[in-house]
């Protein structure tokens, strides 16, 4: 199935006006290399890992979040691509539809394919085939290098490599829980979600 096929599936599975989801047309898509950490509370609470390749959001969901230790490998299991404008979305998905929850965007910014400037280059989505992503992040919580290496099928490991964005005490996930879009916290929107 073709990433555009994929991205229309999951559109049709969602009913997007209702939860209040961007849609495709909005337009909203700055064609860079945008990665974004949403952070979902669903069935359970995950952090939704998001990197723009050739116009979609290529997605992993990592139940603990990001670590910026080396020693920590977290795993992050890959879910469907996603339309670039969710990049954006924060907000309370009803329970009763796919993704249910709420989320915040935890961290956002640009990043850079590290594999693309070896020796034998790879694109993105020839590091996605080959199951190994290296990537620079410059984010408001993240930055520096991570990799991320496939396990199995659709399991793979994410890992800050050494590097001096890496800090073994720094634990953002649990100092800096809030939004770096509107520095609300998930308690935050759901009040918001209940008063409308
Ligand atoms: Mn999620």
């Amino acid at each position: 199935m073709s990433a555009k096929e994929k991205l229309k599936q999951y559109i049709d599975k969602r009913n997007l006006n209702r939860s209040g989801e961007p849609s495709d047309s909005d337009g909203a898509g700055n064609g860079g290399n945008r990665f974004v950490i949403q952070k979902h509370d669903a069935s359970n609470l995950h952090y939704d890992l998001r990197l723009e390749v050739d116009g979609v959001l290529k997605s992993w969901a990592v139940p603990k979040g990001p670590s910026t230790d080396p020693s920590e490998r977290r795993l992050a299991i890959r879910t469907e691509d996603h339309p670039t404008e969710y990049a954006n979305f924060e907000g309370v998905i009803p329970e009763d539809e796919y993704g249910g929850g709420t989320l915040l965007v935890w961290d956002t910014g640009e990043f850079k394919n590290l594999r693309a400037e070896k020796d034998e280059p790879l694109t993105m989505e020839e590091s996605l085939d080959d199951g190994l992503l290296e990537v620079w992040l410059e984010g408001e919580k993240l930055q520096g290098g991570y990799a991320m290496k496939r396990t199995r099928k659709s399991q793979w490991l994410l890992i800050k490599m050494k590097d001096d964005a890496a800090d073994a005490r720094r634990n953002p996930v649990s100092t800096e829980p809030d939004s770096v879009l509107s520095g609300r916290s998930l308690a935050d929107i759901m009040q918001e979600a209940d008063k409308e």
